[in-house]
């Protein structure tokens, strides 16, 4: 897939299940024409920079992180090649074996919706209608291009955590690589609303110890779920899943989870948002945030914020 200067392109790209080696070589561009953020002057000082990154964000060094806590013995892998990882506690992939770790969490006691992917331009409407508090993991890269969105998502009540700068498959990065997907998440998020975010969702759920290992020394925790929607199927004209299914499975997983779950869903286009709101109709309005779910903080710290 092609991806272009436009926020629709890139948008259909980080919700695509895998992304090839020739499909990231075409994704260098430069975001600024879709921008509408200030880069700010503290992060200028730090950086050196004076622009947002585009889809390969430069790799910061950070005093805080010890590359001797990262595991070295967990090889990288692609999206769906696990064959030559082992499937045990020490490696603990949920892409490739459902394995999570203590510290993740992967259900909630009252069964919540999340969302992934935005913000975007379908993100109002799902906040004027949606009559629960939910957790948004949003992209550094649409927070920079959509920041008055992502400010009134978190000024509804929602929570808001991190999705990564770009949506890469971390598995398959360097270490360094990794770091940048998330400091580059996390100074969007400061400069929008002054957030240092808990809790993170990796993008295709492609985690294992050696990128929780990374995680962990930013303070952050990983969210999974226990029930996908699938509604990112129903993108750019999709038949591969339609509504009614959607909402039939979300009925049986209520049922038989007795009220129990995470389930998750994509605030990306007007098709997944009216999927939200008719689930958030099934599921009901007693529903709970990432941090409700487990009795943790919404954010490490929040800020005021000096461009
Ligand atoms: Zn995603």
């Amino acid at each position: 897939m092609k991806i272009t200067l436009g926020l629709l392109p890139f948008t259909l790209s980080a919700v695509a299940v895998s992304v090839n080696a020739q499909d990231t070589k075409s994704s260098e561009f430069s975001i600024q024409a879709n921008v509408q953020l200030p880069f700010p002057k503290w992060l200028t000082d730090f950086t050196g920079l004076t622009s947002w990154p585009g889809v390969d964000p430069p790799y910061i060094p950070l005093d805080f992180i010890d590359f001797e806590k990262i595991p070295k013995h967990i090889p990288a892998h692609e999206s769906g090649h696990c064959a030559t990882l082992a499937n045990n506690f020490d490696t603990c992939s949920f892409d490739c074996h459902n394995c999570v770790s203590s510290d993740d969490v992967y259900t909630c006691p009252q069964l919540s919706q999340t969302f992934d992917d935005g913000p975007s331009v379908a993100t109002p409407k799902l906040l004027d209608s949606l009559k629960s508090k939910a957790t948004f993991f949003i992209l550094g890269i649409n927070a920079v291009r959509l920041p008055d969105v992502y400010r009134s998502t978190v000024d509804r009540g929602h929570v808001v955590g991190s999705h990564t700068w770009s949506h890469k498959f971390l598995p398959s990065l360097k270490n360094e690589e990794i770091i940048a997907q998330i400091e580059w998440s996390i100074w969007a998020m400061n400069a929008t609303h002054g957030h240092l975010p808990k809790w993170f969702r990796p993008p295709y759920g492609g985690i294992d110890n050696r990128v929780r290992a990374i995680l962990r020394q930013f303070g952050m925790q990983a969210v999974l779920w226990d029930f996908d929607t699938f509604d990112w199927k129903l993108m750019n004209g999709g038949t591969a899943k339609d509504e009614q299914t959607i909402y039939d499975n979300v009925r049986k997983f209520k049922n038989a989870n007795q009220g129990h779950g995470l389930i998750l869903e994509h605030d990306v286009f007007g098709r997944t948002v009216d999927v939200a709101l008719k689930v958030n109709d099934i599921v009901g309005p007693s529903q709970l945030t990432v941090p409700q779910c487990v009795g943790g903080l919404d954010y490490i710290k929040r800020f005021d914020i000096e461009n």
